[in-house]
């Protein structure tokens, strides 16, 4: 087993107080001991990122972007064992561990790209209606920054934050989940290798008390940055409020996936079971709630189960395992929790509901299909965070999204149609921050990542994810 140090501050790794103890969630077993740090770790790490900010605030944004090109080709470097680390600490099967490293790797070279265009683009003239003052925009960094991440997609939500973060000009103290820390202490040991000044960033392992806490309430942090549960999500903005810090959340989701009457059937039930059982159906975005046409439900039913039936579940590491286990036994226990209660709230189970017989160790339910869901029950309301799809017939395309939209979260949506004038207008009508049409959940790091509703505050990705640690600097002078 391995035992590994869970604080990295101003350049020296360091074993902390609090151990971790890390599990293989298809097998039960532990993987590691991460020696995690507490709240005085996070502040001798605030203490050195507050040192390390003069120096790289004022770097050039060419400077950054080597830096973050540095990342970019030592993740790729490291492409193995990232995968085999998310693939037995998360559970996630290699194929799908694979395209986060991708991730990781393409939003590290878009914040590269954009800081190389800091030098030319700083300083930029604002037009006035006088001649007697000219005035110039600046953007500078917003100082140090925590960043606080789930477990479900570690390395990806650490790759949104860090690289707009770092090519700002911020000072980072990270927070990995407790849960799934070892892919991300491999992508820290990547950084810590790329070139940074000490300091400059840092990372503090440990449990959402002893460390995210203390992270929201540092006065000499800037701004939090913050992907999880709504629930936490609404501490950490209050603990923030003390000290008027800026927060960005990324928060639950209970999405739709629309089929529409002129949908391709074939297309249709390939992204529903994408949509609920890709990473075990452990994403915010997960398009939970499927609303079908009425003259397609029948048969989408059908072979929905048909399809859901034949995904193979087992070892992540095996190659052939199409979906893993949850990630942990309380995830396993929560996901139970809610299958019962739908039960008992009168929806029919067309399939799974449970541990499948062949796999008694490791946290795997099957894939679960529920019809006939009542409309005020939790199954349909909450985000439930694994593999457990809704669906519904619904009589028209304004009942779909009425029903899709009636909902406290606003992530994402899919739609699905060969009528594309449609497709377009559902998209519109959508309360959503992403809208699929006939495509699978592609991310780019060009477009935003964030939803309406109680999904988010502020988005991530794209420009948005980069003025997220920016401060706006007007300089107004007489001629
Ligand atoms: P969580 O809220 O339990 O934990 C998230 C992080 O917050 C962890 O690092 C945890 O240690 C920390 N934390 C816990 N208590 C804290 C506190 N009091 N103060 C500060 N930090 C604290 O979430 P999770 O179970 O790790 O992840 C699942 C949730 O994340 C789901 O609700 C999911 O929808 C959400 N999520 C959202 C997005 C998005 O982009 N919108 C993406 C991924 C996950």
């Amino acid at each position: 087993m391995m035992k590994l140090a869970g604080v990295y501050i101003e350049g020296v790794w360091q074993h902390g107080p609090c151990p971790l103890s890390v599990i293989n969630p298809s097998n039960e077993q532990q993987l590691a001991e991460v020696a995690g740090g507490d709240g005085a770790a996070v502040a001798r790490a605030t203490l050195a990122a507050r040192k390390a900010f003069s120096g790289w605030s004022s770097s050039t944004g060419s400077e950054r972007a080597k830096v973050l090109r540095t990342i970019a080709e030592g993740v790729e470097a490291r492409r193995e064992r990232l995968v085999t680390l998310q693939a037995s600490n998360n559970g996630k099967p290699l194929a799908e561990a694979q395209l986060d490293v991708d991730d990781v790797i393409a939003t590290f070279c878009y914040y590269a790209d954009l800081a190389d265009g800091f030098d030319a683009g700083q300083d930029c003239a604002v037009a006035l209606p006088t001649d007697d003052f000219v005035a110039r925009l600046r953007r500078e960094p917003c100082g140090v920054v925590g960043l606080i991440v789930p477990w479900n997609f570690p390395m990806v939500t650490t790759a949104w934050k860090l690289a707009p973060a770092l090519a700002a000009g911020c000072c980072v103290v990270l927070k990995p989940s407790e849960v799934t820390p070892l892919a991300e202490l491999e992508l820290a040991a990547v950084i810590a290798e790329a070139g940074l000044p000490d300091g400059v960033f840092n990372l503090v392992c440990g449990t959402g008390i002893a460390v995210g806490a203390a992270l929201a309430a540092d006065p000499r942090i800037a701004k939090i940055s913050f992907t999880g549960s709504n629930a936490v999500g609404v501490q950490v903005m209050q603990r923030a409020a003390e000290t008027v810090k800026g927060v960005s959340l990324e928060l639950g989701g209970k999405s739709s996936l629309l089929v529409l009457e002129e949908a391709d059937l074939e297309l249709a039930l390939e992204l529903a079971c994408l949509g609920g059982f890709f990473n075990a159906g452990q994403m915010c975005s997960a398009t939970s709630r499927v609303l079908v046409a009425e003259a397609l439900y029948a048969d989408f039913i059908v072979r929905l189960k048909t399809q859901a039936e034949s995904i193979r579940l087992g070892d992540p590491l095996a190659g052939e395992s199409d979906m893993g286990p949850l990630v942990n036994h309380a995830q396993y226990q929560r996901v139970h929790k809610h299958i019962a209660a739908g039960l008992d709230a009168g929806a029919q189970l067309l399939c799974g509901g449970s541990r499948p017989a062949e796999l008694p160790c490791g946290y795997f339910i099957s894939p679960t299909v529920f019809t006939e869901v009542p409309l005020d029950s939790a199954l349909w309301r909450e985000e439930i965070f694994g593999p457990v799809l809704c669906v519904r017939s619904v009589a028209s395309e304004a009942e779909a999204v009425a029903l899709a939209n009636d909902s406290e979260f606003g992530l994402v949506a899919s739609v699905i149609s060969r009528d594309l004038g449609a497709a377009q207008r559902v998209a519109n009508a959508l309360e959503a921050g992403l809208v699929w049409v006939n495509a699978p959940q592609v991310i780019f790091p060009q477009t935003a990542w964030g939803g309406y509703k109680q999904s988010s505050i502020g988005r991530e990705l794209g420009p948005w994810g980069l003025s997220a640690f920016q401060e706006i600097k007007h300089v107004v002078t007489a001629r």
